[in-house]
């Protein structure tokens, strides 16, 4: 497939007619090619989008709604067809495009339909001073959008559907190693009736085309996923010209285990917070902590559970784990792998290449679990963002306290209790944006999103999304 840019709703060839190949990483064959866009690309976006820019941000919200809604209904029709099409450019099992990442591509368009017509300014009666003051919240122009490979439709629409809910107009750039669905969405906006301009997809590397929308001086606001060093490069230039940035980075996130939590659940969400998508989550408990007294039961259950997941062709509905997204991932997820000795670990399950049968030349992994006993170890500290995680004991619930909160990172946290005491003592001292107590990964779209420390600055999801992509206003009336 051959996908191209998406400016004015338009298909457009890059100026340049540059182009860089894209690979399936089942199979480890080109799967098609991208524009290699340069800043002239990013250029005719940006005036598409500015173009666009008066005439959008005065459509009635009712309008816009519908035309979001129209968006989320046609993703859900067209979901085998998405699905297929993300499996084959991610890896990503087929049956977890269908049943996660597509969908929620559509939710995320449906959410913001709805949410936007309730996000309303806030008004206060300055009494005694004979002034009201209200605060209109305006959308902010042109913006960028800029999303990773891991959950390519899931985390691209993620920012978009509340950038263009509340007005704005957008140059986004999906992955240049997952454009597929960003290339197909432009073919359902059309359908849906989103006006020329208003949303425009600009394929190419980080180095250039991102690059190229981060330095734009006219893109007003950044919103950005993707790699802690990326995030920091991108604040770096944008910090000059006073740009709004909101930057979702990568995680080291701990699972705290304790011995009174329910067994059988915590061990089955376990399953899928280590490896699910390869453990190429932002939000994967990749170091797993356990109290001292069910270590060795766990040790023995997880490594008998993780043994039964079956690694194979993304397209077989019965796989459960797929192909890393790419041959460059695959070796720096292997790297760490071989560190595993020197850094005083024990590989306790996996940790080779898997040849899955007609698919050779794919990039698969074996789940891996490592045993630790350092919390200070390189595999411990850093984001493998793989199906490799880590897991040591804890004695108490200040050491596994001290454990959890000793990386760099601050994404989320698992917790596995059922005294509330517990429950609470940690959710306040945890260092993370998001705390799952007794789950994983269970999103309600209206609650804040995001990570402390090096995981991010800002939230995206629910009215932080739409707080966001809207400059507030304050505006002071006396009347007496
Ligand atoms: P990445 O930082 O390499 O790339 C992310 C996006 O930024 C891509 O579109 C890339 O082309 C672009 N980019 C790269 N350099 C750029 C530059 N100089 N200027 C502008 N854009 C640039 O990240 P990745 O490898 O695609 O994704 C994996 C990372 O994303 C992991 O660290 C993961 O934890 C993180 N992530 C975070 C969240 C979250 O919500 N916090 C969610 C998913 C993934």
């Amino acid at each position: 497939m051959k996908t191209q840019n998406y400016i004015n709703s338009e298909f457009v060839n890059p100026i340049q007619d540059n182009w860089l190949e894209n690979y399936n990483p089942a199979i480890g064959e080109i799967y098609g090619q991208i524009p290699n866009s340069t800043k002239e690309d990013v250029e005719k976006a940006y005036e598409a989008a500015e173009k666009a820019f008066p005439s959008w941000s005065n459509t009635s919200l009712e309008e816009r709604s519908k035309i979001l809604s129209k968006i989320a209904d046609l993703i859900l029709e067209k979901l085998d067809f998405l699905a297929t099409a993300e499996s084959k450019d991610n890896g990503k099992p087929i049956s977890l495009a269908k049943q996660v990442d597509i969908p929620r591509a559509a939710s995320n368009f449906q959410f913001f339909a709805n949410a936007i017509t309730q996000f309303s300014s806030e008004a206060h009666e300055s009494v005694g001073l004979g002034a009201v003051n209200f605060t209109l919240r305006q959308p902010i122009g042109v913006v960028g959008c800029i999303s990773p490979w891991n959950l390519p439709l899931y985390l691209f629409t993620w920012k978009i559907a509340p950038a263009i809910a509340s007005g704005n107009c957008v140059v986004a750039k999906p992955s240049e190693i997952t454009p597929m669905t960003a290339y197909l969405l432009g073919e359902i906006c059309n359908e849906a009736g989103l006006p020329k301009g208003v949303l425009n997809i600009v394929h190419g590397l980080g180095t250039t085309t991102g690059q190229a929308i981060v330095e734009h001086p006219n893109i007003k606001a950044i919103s950005f996923t993707g790699g802690t060093k990326t995030g920091a490069h991108i604040a770096k230039v944008a910090a000059p010209m006073f740009k709004k940035l909101s930057l979702e980075l990568g995680g080291k996130n701990p699972n705290i285990i304790f011995a009174d939590c329910d067994y059988d659940k915590m061990l089955a969400t376990t399953i899928r917070s280590s490896f699910a998508n390869q453990g190429q989550i932002c939000l994967c408990g990749s170091r797993i902590l356990v109290e001292e007294t069910i270590y060795e039961k766990f040790k023995k259950d997880f490594i008998q559970k993780v043994s039964e997941l079956k690694v194979g062709n993304p397209s077989d509905s019965e796989t459960n784990i797929g192909a890393l997204v790419s041959k460059q991932h695959l070796e720096k997820v292997k790297n760490y792998i071989d560190i595993v000795a020197q850094e005083g670990g024990e590989i306790l399950f996996g940790g080779n290449r898997v040849t899955v049968k007609d698919c050779e030349n794919g990039y698969y992994l074996q789940p891996t679990i490592i045993e630790v006993t350092n919390n200070d170890c390189r595999l411990n500290q850093e984001e493998i963002f793989g199906p490799v995680v880590t897991i040591m004991s804890f004695k108490t619930d200040k050491e596994a306290l001290t454990l959890a909160n000793d990386t760099k990172y601050g994404l989320s946290a698992i917790l596995w209790t059922n005294k509330l005491n517990r429950t609470m003592q940690f959710s306040k001292q945890l260092q993370t944006g998001i705390v799952w107590v007794n789950t994983w990964m269970l999103r309600d779209l209206r609650t804040p999103f995001g990570g402390a420390k090096e995981s991010g600055v800002g939230r995206e999801g629910g009215f932080e999304a739409l707080r966001f992509f809207t400059e507030p206003k304050n505006i002071c009336i006396q009347y007496e």
